[in-house]
């Protein structure tokens, strides 16, 4: 691929951000989140955003690990402009630019070999020194290179400092003393992933790099690429990374790491956007947003310099505010993707169909999917239902003596909610009853379960027919 095929060339200055993963494991929420941070910084800016597989370092590399970020991703929402671009595919592109970089005269061949340099350091230590290696073959004639193998190494600057101005972290300053002329093509001539990431980020036309604040250190050596080479050097934002609940480094211990955990969970993806663009970025006390209210307010600004924390209540309760806005036939088949990335079985066409008319009753107060299949139990279950120990309880003797007192009643009503309000409604009365006495045996004898939606709700999705075999079910 040339310069000018890779999509994102530019010579205006659009917003061109990128998502970099290494295909080397699952899609993590640190990095779910970034990705989501450049799409929404390129998106509310009529930018580009773009995906770059790192996948130079083959023996970590997995066309697996690539698959699973591709698809988590696509779970997420999130969408990229062009196809996926992969680093190693562009090996030759980075490896002409190390030998530019040459013809420069900002980069040199380095004929030192392993031991040499490790005995450079032994007596660099040996006499107190920095150990960083300062190669003979910096300002070497050409004339006198031996016919060996090399590397090439890019000038660094030996004084003054590289200062790095990131959206994030402020005013960031290396010394350059402490930088050493690093590594860009390797004697085999493949390049390291240093040379790599700049050239690719500057072919690609990227104006801001957004990504983990564990890449500071680098910015600073890539900028040295940058200056070899004369290029732009793209706006830099290094985010805080997630830590646990307790405060601590985000690791197994804390629950779900990998984005598709969160999924099989049952979170919604509305919500999961909502949530991670809010974790550690903000918007005065704005919790709840849709994605076009975060597209039009994300600023790099406003990212916090502390590294964020999990909540998993504050998660579940900004899926809860997603289900219950989102549109009924969406969340069907949401939830039916939630299924099979859980592992549950598929529903059939009848409890499909009974899940879309039962919609607007069981989004409001569920927060993941799991809660919605729980209180769906009635429309799932086909008769006879089998009562969980607590429906169990609720239908005793009395109760369902008084069911069966409402049966005839119902077989002529009208079926609305009106109706079936005053008809439930006069049976508590004649009983000299409150509506929730009754109300417990009827969810009980209608779901087999106790946490439901209402039980007008339910008898009005059940139908007449349904309603009242279940009623006779229960009370037999
Ligand atoms: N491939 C790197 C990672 O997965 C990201 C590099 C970058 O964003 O510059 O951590």
């Amino acid at each position: 691929m040339s310069p000018s095929d890779v999509p994102g060339s530019r010579g205006d200055a659009q917003v061109v951000t990128r998502f970099a993963p290494s295909p080397t494991g699952y899609l993590h929420i640190g990095g779910a989140r970034t990705a989501l941070f450049n799409w929404l910084y390129a998106r509310g800016r009529g930018g580009k955003f773009l995906l770059r597989i790192e996948d130079t370092d083959r023996a970590r590399s997995t066309p697996e690990a690539t698959e699973a970020i591709l698809k988590g991703l696509a779970w997420f929402g999130i969408d990229w402009d062009g196809e996926p671009i992969s680093q190693f595919a562009r090996k030759d592109r980075h490896a002409e630019v190390a030998h530019q970089m040459l013809a420069r005269g900002s980069a040199y061949k380095c004929f030192s070999t392993q031991e040499e340099i490790e005995e450079f350091r032994a007596t660099a230590k040996a006499a107190g020194h920095s150990t960083l290696f300062h190669s003979p073959w910096r300002d070497a004639d050409p004339a006198t290179h031996p016919d060996a193998p090399y590397v090439i190494r890019v000038k660094a600057p030996r004084e003054g400092a590289t200062v790095i101005e990131d959206a994030v972290q402020g005013t960031v300053t290396f010394r350059n003393d402490q930088l050493d002329d690093m590594i860009c093509l390797r004697s085999d001539g493949t390049p390291t992933y240093m040379l790599a990431v700049v050239v690719d980020d500057h072919d690609m036309g990227v104006t801001q790099v957004i990504r983990g604040d564990d890449h500071l250190n680098n910015a600073a050596r890539q900028t040295m690429v940058y200056r070899a080479m004369g290029w732009d050097v793209p706006g830099w934002a290094h985010i805080p990374l997630i830590h646990g609940p307790d405060g601590k480094k985000l690791s197994k211990r804390h629950g779900a790491l990998g984005l598709e955990e969160y999924q099989a969970l049952g979170y919604p993806a509305a919500g999961m956007r909502n949530y991670l663009a809010r974790l550690g970025w903000s918007h005065g006390d704005d919790e709840y947003f849709t994605d076009a209210q975060a597209r039009e307010w994300f600023d790099l600004s406003a990212i916090t310099r502390a590294p964020a924390r999990l909540d998993f209540k504050k998660l579940e309760n900004i899926c809860g505010r997603h289900i219950a806005a989102a549109e009924d036939a969406a969340l069907l088949h949401e939830l039916e993707a939630y299924l099979a990335a859980s592992g549950q079985p598929a529903l059939s066409a009848t409890q499909s169909e009974g899940l879309a008319r039962a919609m607007y009753c069981l989004k409001d107060r569920a927060k993941t999917f799991p809660q919605i299949i729980e209180k769906a139990h009635f429309v799932l279950a086909s008769r006879p239902l089998v009562p969980d120990a607590a429906a169990e309880k609720a239908l005793d003797a009395v109760s369902r003596g008084i069911l069966s007192e409402l049966t005839p009643q119902l077989r002529s009503a009208s079926w609305n909610r009106e109706t079936l309000e005053g008809i439930v409604a006069a049976l508590a009365e004649a009983q000299g009853m409150g509506l929730g006495k009754i109300a417990g045996p009827l969810r009980a004898a209608l779901a087999g379960r106790t946490v439901t939606p209402s039980i007008f709700d339910m008898m009005l999705v059940l139908g007449r027919e349904e309603t009242v075999a279940r009623l006779i079910d229960a009370a037999a």
